[in-house]
């Protein structure tokens, strides 16, 4: 980081104390995701904010080897005690967080003592892909559609210690249930719109005590930011309502997942001009060339991504067939059973709607990593021209193995170990992410198959419902 990138970084920290502290801020939170896709902090008092600005805050390169349950991988990049990085916030998402008073927000990326930009920050990578695609002319929207179950913190007498026990019972879908949140909600809309988050959709989920938001499409980091910003928001208005917010892939062993869907589309330009490349062209469902190989892109490399996608080994217990996790490597119009599922909007709306969804994916997913292995993998189905195979229109599921192989339908890779050998066998994500963030991914995924080795189904949900 150059002399001058320092200053006007610090000017734009001096330049917002003023409205920081009339909006009763005390102290500036410094989150970044790590590997195992786990938010870790660091804070600032206000008074400090433009020093961290300036000069970054220190924070150990151990905890790019950290797994789910704080122990640490002595990985061959990652793991290491010795060392500092700078986690620098990006202010231009500086956001007072209206659930937890006194205190803003603002993302940060982890750069070296010597101000270059670490190696294995995942949200620097990502602004690395998304401007190559600009050099092309190109640019993204995405958002990611964020579940979650909300469960009692106080445990009914005789309940195991962190079991999860669902705070609402009405049916899924449910006005019942909406009823039942109906403060909690309004308070999640209300901090979230004051956060400056463009909420879509709230609604009850299929899941028991499960709801979801869904939120406008942004650039890919802002989106991967929202992401973030959305969790710890619901996160907080929840522990306000002496409540627990569980974003797990599988809450509970039986009954069905938290996704965290990725919506992504492709465009040929940026601002009001942008053409929407996943609508009006000559393809199927009205893709165009390039919206159908970027398409193709992610679907051949899906195996791969779930190493980043399905980060959990609880991640593997959610995407089993017909719980709408898109369990099967097919693609498929508004086909909830599709790994990607293509989005066209109702007509005289494509142009701006049309995009797809990307279903296989979860929450334990580091959104930063997740949405750097989506871009790679679109990028190299745009450098190949990759096409599509066949739209599948049926549930996949409901067929037996030799009707699905006479279709050319796969499932995706079954267990943990299964994605992160296809991840390593895949060169166009493992270059993307580079040799020591690719090699520090396979070694925290089976870190984490290592440390549940064994566990039932029950064991493993309860391991890391509470963390992500
Ligand atoms: N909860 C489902 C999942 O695990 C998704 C439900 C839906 O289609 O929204 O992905
Ligand atoms: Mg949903």
């Amino acid at each position: 980081m150059e002399r001058h990138e320092r200053d006007a970084r610090r000017a734009a920290a001096e330049a917002a104390l003023g409205e920081l502290a009339d909006a009763g801020v005390v102290g500036v939170a410094l989150p970044w995701v790590d590997t195992s896709g786990i938010t870790r902090v660091k804070s600032v008092p206000l008074a400090r904010l433009p020093a961290a600005a300036q000069w970054g805050v220190g924070m150990s390169p151990v905890f790019d080897g950290f797994l789910v349950d704080d122990s640490i991988v002595a990985g061959r990049y990652a793991g290491s005690v010795v060392g500092d990085l700078r986690l620098h916030p990006d202010l231009s998402r500086l956001t007072v967080l209206a659930a937890q008073p006194g205190w803003a927000w603002a993302p940060a990326e982890r750069y070296t003592q010597d101000g270059e930009p670490h190696v294995q920050c995942s949200r620097s990578l990502l602004r690395r892909l998304v401007e190559g695609y600009a050099a092309d002319g190109l640019t993204l929207r995405a958002a990611v559609e964020v579940e979650w179950a909300v469960g009692l913190a106080d445990l009914p007498d005789g309940a195991e210690p962190g079991a999860f026990v669902p705070a609402l019972s009405g049916p899924a879908y449910g006005m019942t249930r909406l009823v039942e949140v109906s403060d909690y909600a309004a308070d999640l809309l209300r901090a979230l719109a004051a956060q400056g988050v463009d909420v879509d959709q709230f609604h009850p989920e299929y899941a028991a005590g499960q709801l979801e938001v869904s939120v406008a499409a942004q650039d890919p980091v802002a989106a991967a930011d929202t992401a973030l910003l959305v969790r710890d928001t619901i996160r907080a208005v929840t522990t306000g309502h002496g409540l627990r917010a569980s974003f797990s892939p599988k809450v509970t062993a039986d009954g069905v997942g938290n996704g965290a869907h990725v919506h992504l589309s492709l465009w040929r330009g940026s601002g009001d001009g942008a053409e929407n490349l996943m609508s009006g062209g000559p393809g199927t469902f009205g893709l165009t060339a390039d919206g159908e190989a970027f398409t193709a892109g992610l679907l051949d490399h899906l195996p791969g991504l779930l190493a980043v996608g399905a980060p959990s080994v609880a991640s593997y217990l959610r995407l089993v067939p017909s719980h709408w996790a898109g369990a099967f490597a097919v693609w498929g119009l508004e086909n909830r059973e599709a790994a990607v599922r293509f989005v066209t909007g109702p007509a005289g709306n494509r142009q701006a709607a049309a995009n797809v969804e990307v279903k296989c994916v979860d929450g334990a997913a580091n959104p930063y990593l997740l949405m750097s292995g989506l871009l790679a993998a679109g990028r190299a189905g745009l450098r190949a021209g990759a096409t599509l195979p066949d739209p599948v229109g049926i549930d996949p599921g409901t067929l037996t193995d030799a009707g699905r192989r006479e279709a050319g339908i796969t499932a995706l890779p079954a267990t943990l170990e299964d994605a992160v050998r296809a991840f390593e066998r895949d060169d166009e994500l493992t270059e993307a992410f580079g040799t020591e963030l690719a090699t520090t991914i396979a070694e925290v995924r089976r870190g984490e198959i290592a440390l549940l080795e064994g566990a039932s189904p029950e064991q493993v949900t309860a391991a890391v419902r509470w963390v992500h």
